[in-house]
């Protein structure tokens, strides 16, 4: 076997992986992945989101690189969590990767993020159905979180990455249906209608809807998303996720 990808099993083994998807990108699967391992304890939030990074901004780490010693990359310890994010290798700048290297890129963080302690992994997966899932469903077994907004356009492809997620043997755990509401005045308001494809889906697989509101304090906590408590995480942790 390659040793890279040995690396990356060894370094897997016999931790909880919890891998965040999404059909299509902006729906807020990089911020419902940041709250799936704040606060939580021995939890590493690994991004993995490569052409897409996020996570270095949702926690104010932007600019700032990972050193790396013998026993791995060390992460940032920002927030309660220990984040690692190519991000952290390449500083803050785009990432060119042609051909099947993303592959090789995710395969690469997992095998050297040093995760000493850590009981939990958060990955935040890129949208879609790439070389980074290809990647990540030959290091581990993982528990998908799949997150869309009620808009029928974005369940019907996160349905489409669910259904292979079955056929490979990884049920989904949860839909997270993000942006589902606004509570105002005493009550909800569902600008995306009430959700009933995403509630159909859900149902099908046998996986917990988890609806979350538009909090629009989130946009505030760009940067310190580690101190967020707010309804949208009260609501994951209500779900047990
Ligand atoms: P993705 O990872 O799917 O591309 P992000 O997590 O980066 O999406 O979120 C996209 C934008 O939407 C961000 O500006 C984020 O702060 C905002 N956002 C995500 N979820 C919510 C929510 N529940 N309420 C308010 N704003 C949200």
């Amino acid at each position: 076997m390659r040793p890279l990808l040995e690396r990356a099993r060894d370094n897997l083994r016999g931790r909880e992986v919890v891998a965040v998807m999404s059909g299509k990108g902006g729906v807020g699967k990089s911020t419902v992945a940041a709250l799936l391992a704040v606060g939580r304890g021995n939890t590493a939030l690994v991004d993995l989101d490569i052409f897409g990074m996020s996570t270095p901004r949702l926690f104010g780490v932007v600019g700032r690189l990972h050193e790396v010693e013998k026993e791995g990359i060390r992460p940032f310890e920002v927030g309660g969590v220990k984040l690692f994010s190519l991000g952290g290798v390449v500083g803050d700048r785009y990432v060119v990767l042609p051909g099947a290297n993303e592959g090789g890129v995710v395969e690469a963080i997992l095998a050297f993020a040093d995760l000493r302690g850590v009981d939990r992994v958060v990955v935040d997966m890129p949208p879609g159905m790439g070389e980074a899932l290809l990647a990540l469903e030959r290091v581990a077994r993982f528990k998908p979180v799949l997150v869309s907004t009620p808009s029928a356009m974005s369940v019907k492809v996160v349905s489409h990455l669910a259904e292979y997620l079955v056929e490979r043997g990884a049920k989904p755990a949860a839909l997270v249906l993000n942006m589902a509401y606004v509570e105002c005045g005493g009550g909800r308001v569902y600008p995306f209608g009430r959700g009933d494809d995403a509630r159909r889906l859900a149902e099908r697989l046998g996986a917990a809807l988890v609806e979350l509101p538009i909090d629009p304090e989130l946009e505030s906590y760009v940067g310190r998303i580690g101190e967020y408590r707010g309804p949208a995480y009260r609501e994951l942790l209500k779900a047990g996720l």
